[in-house]
């Protein structure tokens, strides 16, 4: 897969605006400023196909890439404090109402960061796609803001804090150091593969 291919197709306001599925997604989710825009980019290898926010939390908009076959779905940032309450509502429901369609969304990578405690949103999240039994991937982001040793009490610390922990495909990632993304790109390309035998 040639990932500087990808294309932005477009960024919706509400669920209801969503085009119809035309195949395969790879949706990204996480807390706002967990650093999604910049995974993104290092991914696609391009400087600003997504947006990096000065501001966190401003984008509450899903926003749609494209690298045929696959679909990239960017989710809004969830659980910034700063905004209003029936704004908060909006974010939960494009969220939820995308998870919850029938769209064939084939994997969920959802960002953690890696120097903190998820967050009750984010235990939330995980509980929900194991419930619903989604494939998800976690990525743990800014792994470079830690040393060996407070990486090590932290991976510990999320062994206790996140439910099947043993179970769940981990990928730490920087996008100073660039570890973590030929991992993401090689879980992405052979959903593509996959799906490209299938056809
Ligand atoms: P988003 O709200 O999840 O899209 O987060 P952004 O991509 O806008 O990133 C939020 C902030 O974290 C920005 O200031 C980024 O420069 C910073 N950031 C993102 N990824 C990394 C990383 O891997 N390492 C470091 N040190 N900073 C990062």
């Amino acid at each position: 897969m040639n990932f500087q291919q990808a294309t932005f197709q477009a960024s919706y306001g509400t669920f209801s605006q969503l085009p119809p599925c035309i195949g395969m997604e790879i949706a990204f989710a996480g807390r706002s400023n967990v650093g999604k825009s910049t995974l993104l980019n290092k991914i696609f290898n391009r400087k600003a196909l997504a947006r990096v926010s000065a501001v966190p939390g401003k984008t509450a908009t899903i926003n749609f890439y494209r690298i045929a076959p696959v679909t990239f779905v960017d989710l809004p940032g969830y659980g910034y404090a700063k905004v209003a309450k029936t704004e908060k509502r909006r974010w939960a429901e494009l969220i939820d109402g995308y998870l919850e369609s029938d769209r064939d969304i084939q994997l969920i990578f959802l960002l953690l960061d890696m120097r903190h405690a998820p967050s009750r949103d984010d235990l939330q999240m995980i509980d929900y796609l194991v419930a619903q039994e989604m494939p998800f991937v976690i990525i743990l982001t800014k792994a470079d803001k830690l040393n060996q040793s407070q990486r090590k009490a932290r991976m510990e610390a999320f062994a206790e804090e996140i439910p099947y922990f043993d179970e769940i495909h981990i990928i730490p990632f920087s996008a100073i150091t660039r570890e973590g993304v030929e991992t993401i790109r090689e879980v992405i390309t052979e959903l593509a593969e996959a799906e490209k035998m299938e056809k």
